[in-house]
């Protein structure tokens, strides 16, 4: 049966998550005056933070922590990884982020081109992130990309995340969505392609970070524009 709805994760697949993370922490990092007080150079402390970050959300995913745990933590193991254990300092980077990141909305390269494409061949189009409910609509709007979507779903939403199969469900569910003509596409091998794939979902690997994994079945693109040979 002919594909007719494309599922998009949100973070780092469409959304910029990486870049725009990067330019918000760098605010509040010059702000507070970090490398004065402590002697760290940001890079160095955006390096580590990128890595403990996408391991505490892997987690999430995992169900091993939930969403308080990784507020509470990911910038306070950062800071502690350069021997800097300041609870204030950490719950600061983590008040100011989630509001400042919203002012920086850069999209993954190709994105807007690749949504005009779709959404001009009459696919219908939806968000599932496992991001939090707070954010995510939001960064639809403000990065302009919003109208593009019959549904935005987050897995906040019902408190189960990608890779299980009930935020899956409940997404196709909204979107008025039949399995057999529904594709996901996402950045996370777990989340999007195992959890897609085994829900009985056909599949694209978005591998925006160079992971090179692969299963059989699973399409795999490196540049967003790809996906239009497949669709
Ligand atoms: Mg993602």
């Amino acid at each position: 049966m002919k594909i007719q709805h494309i599922f998009f994760d949100l973070d780092n697949t469409l959304w910029d998550h990486r870049r725009n993370a990067y330019l918000t922490l760098k605010d509040i990092f010059n702000r507070q005056k970090v490398s004065e007080k402590y002697n760290l150079n940001f890079e160095d402390f955006h390096r580590e933070y990128f890595t403990i970050n996408e391991r505490l959300w892997e987690q999430i995913r995992d169900g091993e922590i939930d969403k308080d745990y990784l507020r509470k933590h990911r910038f306070y193991d950062s800071f502690l990884f350069f021997g800097i254990d300041d609870l204030e300092l950490a719950q600061l980077f983590e008040d100011n982020f989630l509001d400042e990141i919203l002012n920086y909305n850069d999209l993954v390269e190709g994105a807007f081109d690749l949504l005009e494409y779709l959404s001009e061949k009459k696919y219908k189009l939806h968000i599932l992130s496992n991001g939090f409910k707070e954010v995510t609509y939001r960064k639809c709007e403000l990065s302009g990309i919003k109208n593009y979507f019959e549904t935005i779903t987050s897995a906040d939403e019902i408190n189960v995340r990608k890779p299980h199969r009930e935020v899956y469900e409940y997404a196709l569910n909204k979107a008025g969505a039949k399995k057999e003509e529904s594709m996901m596409i996402g950045d996370d091998w777990i989340a999007d392609v195992e959890g897609g794939k085994s829900f009985g979902l056909q599949v694209v690997f978005f591998d925006v970070f160079n992971d090179n994994y692969q299963a059989e079945g699973v399409e795999v693109i490196k540049k967003l524009a790809e996906l239009k040979n497949l669709l």
